[in-house]
């Protein structure tokens, strides 16, 4: 077993301050054994703790350091930036060459606004939704994570299309009862909810490539249905692409399944690992918000000159001819080796994968709802989870939650990392 002394003294500091020792709930490895780690520092794909261990990390800070840990172009830029004053809340000139290098290169987007989290981005973007639509109802996914807006903290109640019922204290009913939650890959659940419901939805909200609840990988043929309707019925598409935005392709799920969508949400990525969001449509959508139009929306810290600067960075890095090619490419040898392995003794284990996202099923079965993950399945990723931590390889504390493969992880480490997570699936079957 790995020290986890340092960690752990920190942790119980932290608990005594802090609800849970954490700031964000999954951080706290309630899924997992032992102590969260707490990490000092990182360089390229690797990151160290407390105790100075060291991990080849595969969570990436959930998704935004597809160029690995303190990027060099990235780390100079912010040190520039910050050196000359950190915000002024005023216009700057970051914001319109990132804007200006976003709008270039993405085909689905017009016009973009700038805030400071995922979740800011998806509450803007419904807020923006209801505006344009004047119509007040909105329809989600099971399975599908947006950040922690009220309206969307909403599971499905029991029957196929069903008014929402909150995942969260706090939320009041009245708030639940405006979100419609639908099982993903299903087209009759979604004719009958539109059939019903078409008049009252402002928008309908996918991540296109549900990365959140496991790898929920959609067919195309049921995202274009999907548009199709709500075109149909005038209700707007929003991708929620703060996870697949700037990583399956710089132009996102969008780009890889030639959909136009009406709305777009960022996040992770577009920051380089600061803290940014940011809302993008057409220009027609777009000036609803306040101040040319009626849709109210602001932030003190938005457009904050060192995120920009982190971000531009990264995108530059991203637009580099074969960047995406190179990353795809890699990924997809390592979790092939992890599938080989897997198959050749007959291990219960599917490694789900788009581009460098990639998600550990034990499962055979091609899993496209939420319904389809057995919760039971939890046990066998926790007995890996440990085993890899103790050899020197860190997954996001969740069975739930995907990995991630940047551009710092070389074809060695790929190499040998896929070895010893290899072991650790015979770890875990021969323990069962
Ligand atoms: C992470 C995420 C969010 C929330 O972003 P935060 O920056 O954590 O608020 C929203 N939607 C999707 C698809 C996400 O992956």
């Amino acid at each position: 077993m790995i020290v986890r002394e340092k960690s752990s003294a920190l942790f119980e500091k932290a608990k005594t301050m802090f609800p849970g020792g954490v700031h964000s709930p999954v951080r706290a490895f309630k899924s997992v054994y032992g102590p969260p780690l707490f990490i000092e520092r990182g360089a390229g794909c690797y990151m160290y703790d407390a105790d100075g261990n060291q991990f080849t990390d595969f969570c990436c800070s959930w998704g935004p350091l597809i160029l690995g840990h303190a990027h060099p172009e990235v780390v100079e830029e912010v040190q520039k930036t910050v050196a000359r004053g950190m915000s002024f809340g005023t216009p700057g000139r970051l914001g319109n060459e990132i804007g200006e290098l976003i709008l270039d290169h993405h085909r689905y987007i017009e016009m973009i606004r700038f805030v400071s989290s995922g979740t800011e981005a998806v509450m803007s973007a419904i807020r923006l939704a209801r505006g344009v639509t004047g119509k007040n109802k909105i329809l989600k996914f099971e399975g599908c994570y947006h950040g922690h807006v009220d309206g969307l903290l909403v599971k499905a109640g029991s029957g196929l299309v069903t008014l929402g019922t909150s995942t969260s204290a706090g939320i009041p009913d009245a708030v639940a009862a405006d979100t419609l939650v639908l099982p993903l890959d299903h087209e009759d659940a979604l004719d009958e909810a539109l059939s019903q419901y078409a008049d009252d939805l402002a928008c309908v909200i996918i991540e296109p490539i549900p990365a959140n609840n496991g790898l929920l990988l959609q067919r195309r043929d049921f995202l274009m249905h999907l548009r199709k309707k709500c075109t149909e019925h005038g209700i707007l598409l929003i991708f929620d692409e703060v996870i697949s935005g700037f990583r399956v392709g710089f132009e996102g799920a969008a780009g890889q399944y030639g959909i136009q969508p009406d709305i777009l949400t960022f996040g992770k990525i577009i920051g380089g690992g600061m803290p940014v969001g940011a809302y993008a449509a057409s220009r027609g959508i777009m000036e609803h918000v306040a101040p040319v139009g009626p849709v109210y929306q602001a932030g003190t810290l938005s457009e904050n000159p060192v995120a920009m600067a982190a971000g531009l960075a990264t995108l530059k890095v991203l637009l580099r001819e074969g960047f995406y090619e190179n990353l795809d490419m890699r990924s997809s040898a390592f979790t092939l080796k992890l599938q080989t392995h897997c198959d050749q003794n007959n291990y219960p284990v599917s490694i789900v994968r788009a581009g460098s996202i990639f998600w550990i099923a034990f499962s055979r079965e091609k899993i496209s709802n939420s319904s389809q993950i057995d919760p039971g399945s939890m046990e066998h990723f926790k007995t890996l989870h440990a085993f890899l931590l103790d050899h020197g390889i860190y997954l996001g504390p969740s069975g739930y939650e995907v990995g991630f493969v940047s551009s710092a992880h070389t074809e060695e480490v790929l190499e040998a990392s896929a070895k010893v997570i290899n072991r650790g699936f015979d770890h875990v079957f021969a323990s069962s």
